[in-house]
């Protein structure tokens, strides 16, 4: 009964909605819509693609713009929105328009659009650091909400790799080096996203984890890391959120490029996992015609080389299964039906709501933001202070973000005018700067205090302005961008064309630090950095590519209006000779050896007893937490944990605990595994009872063997604490195999 309710007022709804992108319907198209359509999305796909001709068909699995650019032989390009993608919708069946936007720190304009500029939120990396499925919904709300606004019906967000090597020039897209973390937070963000109504992407399956020689180079990795650390994110994300689409990556895994990688694509992800989206090859990705298609690849993009007329002829020999191509349809109707877009197809653009963005992305920010350390109370800073230099980083008009696809234009344009035209496909290949400036909120912090700025540019002038002040804040970036690695983890110096002169930050840092003892660095940057000076600074932040609330979220953070929360998603080494990976990655690699196997990010520390400088898990408060308590509790293969944590200072803090488990040496796992965390915020003296269940999945290994997870049986370690480094109880428990 409730069933036939829904069918009719979808009809309904069908035949009175008129979106931008459908056509006025004919008296039969009328008669047909007005019938009730079947409201299970995967009926609705199938009965749409018994509906369409073979032309239709084709045309719903290739892209024919890039950017507002027409592309390729097929017509139509013109009228995309100027987002990444575009596929022309059928109007005679109420099929939108199919119009793709890069989406991981906000909508991305590479079309020069009018209302292209966006809420720029902290980096993916920066916003994993609040640990925190709840915020990473609101951002996936956010996202969704403004990319729909703009017109788009897919969002290609959700960049789910591990940062397996921390010079990785794309690390700042993705949440961190930990496989469950990046799942859990990448579920509830895609969720959220599609809650909106928006096709969400989640990228780049897989093992992408490199920028140099990304569109050639072979990844040789073992199943078991495959399995357990790189696919991991994929299989958590995708469960948990419904995700109707996933990207094949540039690279190849084991020899193969990833879109014609039927292992990778028909085996794992549509087999043994049972995606029913679509695949959708990164742009320029595809590689072949037949080989693509029997692999799995259901959408190319950006164009039509591959799966324009060339898959046409391939259907028509017989070479590519007609079959294949109505799955290939039915697969991106099901995701469209899902999430609610055939039935509602996005309004014609608008400029986003900014002030709702910034109050979100400056929330947001105040979460992400890592207190690496604070000697001698110097943090946070007295409304009192007298004198405060702000030294370097453009501090005095904004903050940095990330470059390549995933740049956002800010609301109200750039902080500073970009030295290379940023709107264009592939991104930005210049830094960008996003406002207000951090500046202005640290002077509204101190309204008594002298402040004042200098470029850093002139060192001789900084340390002069250190040297008079009572405190000096030294903000030091690290800009990356997609297709390029980073070389070293050492701060760079900054030259032209974006800096009148050479800015050696590190010595600008040691030099101020030599200054002024009450020195307070404060890190943009895109991943891990090395901090050489570490010793001479009392106080670090990182505050990452915090977005367009980052500028006042760090003054919030540094005077104490905001006590900081966030913690490490990924280890900062003492030395950048210390990571899993060895040597950098180089430009002409045909293959990357993942030797480290399952050592990735912290595992690799643990494992080769490392000390990092700053560990998976770390992050100071103003307060302090205890722990307590500590219980293990095991229900056939499952654990119950139990701790008590509390607040032993005078601020209210918020603590993320973390569980990891020791395996049995039968595993050959390194010595901890996250498995579980909690994000508690507590007034003064307060304590609360933390419960984890921790499922037997996650305790269990890859059997090559028998191709399926398996707990192996023994004693397993339980460790809790406030890092993987930091672990303030332990215990044990037997669990049995199987
Ligand atoms: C990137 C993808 C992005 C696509 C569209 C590619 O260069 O690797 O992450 O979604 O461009 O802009």
């Amino acid at each position: 009964m409730l069933a036939l309710l829904v069918a009719a007022l979808v009809a309904l709804r069908l035949a009175t909605d008129s979106g931008p992108s459908r056509a006025a319907p004919s008296r039969d198209e009328a008669a047909r819509t007005a019938r009730p359509e079947p409201v299970d999305p995967d009926q609705r796909a199938r009965a749409l693609v018994g509906r369409m001709t073979r032309a239709e068909k084709l045309q719903l699995v290739h892209g024919v713009a890039i950017c507002g650019l027409p592309v390729g032989d097929v017509p139509g390009g013109e009228r995309s929105l100027g987002g990444a993608g575009y596929i022309p919708g059928i109007p005679r069946l109420a099929i939108p328009d199919l119009n793709y936007t890069d989406g991981a720190a906000g909508v991305t304009n590479c079309g020069a659009r009018p209302t292209g500029q966006s809420t720029v939120l902290p980096s993916p990396l920066a916003r994993s650091s609040s640990w925190s499925p709840a915020l990473a919904a609101e951002a996936g709300a956010l996202l969704g909400r403004e990319a729909r606004r703009q017109g788009f019906t897919g969002l290609l967000g959700g960049t789910s790799e591990l940062v397996r090597d921390p010079r990785w020039g794309r690390s700042f897209e993705t949440p961190g080096e930990d496989p469950l973390l990046n799942g859990t937070l990448l579920a509830a963000e895609v969720k959220a996203v599609q809650a909106q109504r928006v096709v969400a992407t989640l990228k780049h399956f897989a093992a992408n984890n490199q920028e140099s020689n990304r569109r050639e180079v072979s990844v040789e990795v073992g199943e078991r890391a495959l399995r357990e650390l790189h696919l991991l994110p994929y299989e958590i994300a995708l469960a948990r959120s419904g995700a109707a689409s996933v990207m094949c990556a540039y690279n190849r895994v084991r020899g193969t490029h990833a879109c014609e990688n039927a292992r990778l694509l028909r085996q794992v992800l549509k087999g043994e996992w049972a995606f029913p989206g679509q695949v959708q090859s990164d742009w320029g990705a595809t590689r072949s015609t037949v080989a693509s298609a029997r692999a799995g690849l259901d959408e190319e993009q950006f164009d039509s080389r591959y799966f324009g007329s060339a898959l046409a002829d391939a259907v028509a020999t017989g070479r590519v299964p007609v079959a294949r191509l109505d799955d290939m349809v039915r697969r991106k109707l099901r995701g469209l039906a899902a999430v609610g877009l055939l039935d509602s197809p996005p309004p014609a653009p608008r400029a986003v709501d900014h002030r709702r963005g910034a109050k979100i992305a400056r929330r947001l920010a105040e979460r992400s933001i890592v207190l690496l350390k604070n000697e001698k109370r110097l943090l946070p800073l007295k409304r009192s202070v007298r004198s405060v230099a702000v030294i370097g980083s453009h501090a005095d008009v904004g903050v940095l973000s990330g470059g390549g696809s995933s740049q956002v234009s800010p609301v109200g344009g750039p902080a500073v005018p970009p030295t290379c035209d940023v709107e264009v496909p592939g991104g930005s290949r210049c830094p960008v700067w996003v406002g207000p400036s951090p500046l202005a909120a640290i002077r509204r912090a101190a309204p008594g205090a002298d402040v004042r700025f200098v470029d850093g540019t002139d060192r001789a002038a900084a340390v002069r302005e250190a040297a008079r002040a009572e405190v000096a804040i030294v903000f030091a970036s690290e800009w990356r961008r997609e297709g390029q690695d980073r070389g070293t983890l050492a701060l760079p110096v900054l030259r032209k064309p974006e800096w009148p002169r050479r800015v050696d930050q590190d010595r600008l840092i040691n030099a101020v630090a030599a200054a002024n003892s009450s020195t307070v660095v404060v890190l943009e940057t895109g991943g891990p950095v090395t901090t050489p000076w570490i010793s001479r600074v009392p106080a670090v932040l990182e505050a990452w590519y915090p977005g367009s609330g980052g500028g006042p979220a760090i003054a919030d953070v540094l005077f104490g209006a905001v006590n900081p929360s966030g913690k490490l998603t990924v280890t900062f080494p003492r030395r950048t000779s210390d990571t899993p990976t060895g040597g950098a990655p180089r430009p002409r690699q045909r293959t990357a050896a993942y030797r480290e196997g399952l050592a990735v990010g912290y595992r690799w520390y643990d494992a080769a007893a490392i000390a990092p400088r700053f560990a998976f898990g770390h992050g100071l408060s103003y307060t302090s937490f205890a722990y307590s308590g500590l219980r293990v509790r095991r229900a056939g293969r499952t654990l119950k944990v139990r701790f008590i944590v509390r607040n032993r200072g005078r601020r209210a803090g918020a603590e993320i605990s973390q569980l990891y488990l020791g395996l049995p040496p039968s595993a050959g796992v390194p010595p901890l595994r996250l498995v579980g965390w909690n994000r508690t915020t507590l007034a003064p003296g307060a304590s609360r009872q933390v419960t984890l269940t921790v499922p037997p999945r996650r305790l269990a290994v890859w059997s090559v063997r028998g191709r399926r997870w398996t707990v192996r049986s023994g004693r397993y370690a339980v460790a809790v604490g406030a890092s993987s480094r930091d672990v303030r109880a332990r215990a044990s428990i037997r669990v049995p195999g199987g």
